[in-house]
């Protein structure tokens, strides 16, 4: 009895097991489970990975065609073998298998077609131990997973999205029908081949099912009446950069994203429509992510304008990974650091003048200068000489740590390597991590207002793969890197309207819904961003040329702008930020010149600040000046009774500052000159060093021929008209009117350079010029 059952088990056992190897396609889904693009497998086969439900009208077709008594037998059906065995004998050859769904995944996995009495033999006990081990439903999902169905296509999904261009899920009977009977002759009969045979055999199950009561007879009248499937379908190219990257990443797999299927079609359209315009000024790329804020979910990702070859012009960069300069998009984080740390207020005046540093000599935009503007305008406005003389107040180190602390992983050399350069492009970093860091921004501000706590997981880089694990621990930061009233003064300052004139892009935004935006361009016009953020969403732009290559007009205004625009009208966000107010403190500031009143300013207004704006300087501008009773002349009391003085608060800026803001505002009055027999006030400075600066180190390079190179000073006079005598280390240099520039040359050490107008005042600068 044992014996006999050992005959039959041990066989059994010792059988291979069908395992499946093969490699496996890449399948990326949106968060709907919708096909957004697949990747061929290895083997050049579509065969998509995982097992999902079998559909109830595929399974009930499958089995009606290929083996009724699957549920019953144990894994062959003596009935059919019987069957199988007399037609066999009758032709003389095998043209009958009576083989099972259990049996047919023993050979599939076997990878052999060979009809022979042992592989029949073996496919039978292997059949057998499958059944011992795994449920019916699972073979019935193995089976599905890998059944051939024509061509180089394996599987039920694979076959419903290349037959049917769709998801097996919501198959008709006609449809289910067609390919249940695929896998019974792959290489024979499949769409697209020997129709005639493929309708006979799908109406005869259809047939079949109706005898079984599956469905009505009006269902299988127009179930015969549908077409059947045709030739295969070319899949859907929904998110190509995105497929690409997981087929690199997650080869084999198939990923749930959090794509939106729906947003993400129309950010293509965006990118690609606005992609026309960019390509008449040969800018071939462009690309774009969107963001939702609440969870950092990747709605739209959109690495590369389509082109009609895609590898031309470097189509098929994933330009949202790709490290690119970053111009000007960072300078909202300055703002934010220095609104923190109270080094500024919102409008606090930042001097907007030529100003050299040692081998960099930052320009604006329009190569214009203001003289001095508020902090807020130069953020929106993106000047670019405010910003290098705040990060100098600020500092780079400062900075390029509130950098990393914020989530950014590719400022990874130290802060010299990058110095004030910093904050105009000198450091790289891509679309994905910039919106990432202003989604985390964003998020922060929302849940301060929400909880009024601040949580270190909300700064984290966007999500693309669709997670259902549960959220993570919530830890309280009790040192954030920025705090809520610092982010939402800066997204203030990037909402306000008032935007370069005439520049393109301004415009957009007076239609648009409320968004804090700013744009960026590189060094040689090879980059241009657009970002902007509103309470639930961040869109990140950028355009250009993979290949680096600069371009006239590549600017993040004229070239990003308006497809950031575009988006932002496709997504019709609402709302506004709530004001952090239990962060914040109302300061007294004076109206004109943003710094804190001090007692002689004469208009002020209170504002909304963070704390720390209450340590910062107050009005270095309004001073106290003596009249004479006509107020048109400085006098002092050497040369006129108290009695004749008139006090009167004057805004004075200094000499550099003053030139160039007297000429954009024309209601600036100049200081009166002194009445005869008056000296100076030496207190008010009326010239001022534009380089080299008060203690600068110089290094000088060498032309040519070997010589070192001079270097040019440069002084700004209250009354440029007046003469300036120049003295290097005491001796005399040089005499010069109207522009104050002289050439010098130094060897190395220490220096000073000492300047003396013609009423006898004199201004000092000492500076080191560094050797080899
Ligand atoms: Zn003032």
């Amino acid at each position: 009895m044992f014996i006999a059952a050992g005959v039959v088990i041990t066989p059994v056992l010792l059988s291979p097991f069908p395992r499946f190897r093969a490699p496996l396609s890449t399948v990326v889904e949106a968060q709907d489970g919708s096909l957004l693009g697949a990747r061929i497998a290895d083997d050049g086969q579509w065969r998509f990975p995982g097992f999902g439900q079998i559909p109830e009208k595929f399974e009930k077709a499958l089995l009606a065609f290929e083996d009724r008594y699957f549920y019953i037998h144990p894994g062959i059906n003596p009935v059919s073998v019987f069957r199988a065995v007399i037609q066999n004998i009758k032709a003389g050859e095998i043209v009958s298998g009576g083989s099972t769904i259990t049996m047919q995944v023993a050979r599939i996995s076997r990878g052999s077609s060979s009809r022979t009495y042992p592989g029949k033999i073996v496919e039978m006990l292997s059949a057998l131990k499958m059944e011992l081990f795994r449920s019916k439903r699972s073979i019935l999902k193995i089976y599905s997973a890998n059944a051939p169905f024509g061509g180089n296509i394996v599987g039920l999904e694979a076959a419903t999205w290349r037959y049917l261009g769709k998801s097996s899920e919501d198959i008709t009977w006609a449809e289910a029908a067609a390919l249940a009977v695929l896998p019974n002759s792959p290489a024979l009969v499949f769409p697209g081949k020997n129709q005639e045979i493929l309708k006979t055999r799908r109406n005869d199950l259809l047939r079949k099912l109706f005898e079984r009561e599956y469905f009505d007879s009006i269902t299988l009248v127009l179930a015969l009446d549908e077409p059947l499937p045709g030739e295969p379908k070319p899949l859907p190219v929904k998110a190509s950069h995105l497929t690409d990257y997981f087929y690199k990443n997650n080869k084999g797999e198939m990923i749930r994203t959090t794509i939106d299927p729906v947003i993400q079609e129309r950010a293509v359209e965006i990118v690609n429509a606005r992609q026309k315009d960019l390509s008449g000024n040969f800018i071939n790329n462009s690309a774009c992510i969107i963001i939702k804020v609440e969870t950092g979910e990747v709605l739209a990702y959109v690495g590369n304008s389509r082109t009609e070859d895609k590898t031309e012009h470097g189509g098929d960069v994933d330009i949202i990974r790709s490290l690119r300069s970053t111009g000007s998009i960072l300078k909202p984080l300055l703002y934010a650091g220095m609104q923190q740390s109270g080094d500024i207020l919102p409008n606090t005046l930042i001097a907007d003048v030529p100003s050299r540093f040692p081998g960099f000599s930052p320009k604006n935009f329009d190569q214009s200068f203001s003289g001095a503007v508020p902090a807020s305008h130069a953020l929106s406005q993106s000047l670019n000489i405010p910003a290098v003389k705040m990060l100098q107040i600020y500092s780079p180190e400062k900075l390029l740590g509130l950098f990393h602390n914020v989530g950014f992983t590719t400022f990874s050399k130290p802060a010299d390597h990058y110095g004030l350069s910093l904050i105009l492009g000198g450091g790289e970093t891509s679309l994905w991590e910039l919106a990432g860091v202003y989604a985390s921004l964003s998020r922060v501000l929302n849940t301060y207002n929400e909880e009024k706590k601040y949580f270190r997981g909300d700064y984290h880089p966007p999500v693309v793969v669709s997670q259902n694990a549960t959220a993570p621990e919530k830890i309280e930061d009790t040192d954030p890197p920025l705090s809520a009233a610092s982010i939402w003064l800066t997204c203030e300052a990037l909402k306000k309207v008032n935007r370069p004139e005439g520049e393109a892009g301004w415009q957009y935004f007076s239609s648009s819904p409320d968004l804090a935006w700013k744009t960026g361009t590189s060094f040689g016009f090879r980059d241009a961003w657009a970002v902007g953020t509103t309470p639930g969403y961040v869109i990140g732009v950028w355009a250009g040329n993979a290949d680096g290559e600069g371009r006239p007009g590549l600017t993040g205004i004229a070239a990003a702008a308006p497809i950031l625009f575009d988006l932002v009208s496709m997504m019709n966000p609402s709302g506004w930020f709530s004001e952090p107010s239990e962060e914040m403190t109302m300061i007294k500031v004076c109206s004109l010149s943003g710094f804190r009143a001090g007692p002689d300013c004469p208009d002020t207004e209170e504002i909304p600040a963070c704390v720390n704006g209450l340590r910062s300087e107050s009005c270095p501008y309004h001073k106290m000046i003596h009249l004479d009773k006509s107020r048109t002349r400085q006098v002092n009391a050497d040369c006129v009774s108290p009695a004749e003085i008139r006090n009167q608060v004057w805004f004075v800026l200094p000499p550099l500052m003053e030139y160039f803001y007297r000429q954009k505002h024309p209601e600036y009055r100049v200081l009166p000159p002194f009445a005869p027999g008056c000296s100076s006030d030496r207190s008010i400075p009326v010239m001022e060093f534009v380089y080299p600066t008060p203690g600068i180190k110089i290094f000088i390079p060498r032309d040519q021929t070997g010589q070192p190179t001079r270097i040019i000073a440069e002084v700004a006079h209250r009354n440029p008209s007046g003469k300036i005598f120049w003295h290097l280390d005491e001796e005399y240099k040089g005499t010069t009117k109207h522009i104050h520039q002289t050439e010098i040359l130094a060897d190395a050490g220490d220096h000073v350079l000492t300047v003396v107008d013609e009423d006898g005042n004199s201004l000092r600068c000492f500076f080191y010029i560094i050797g080899k």
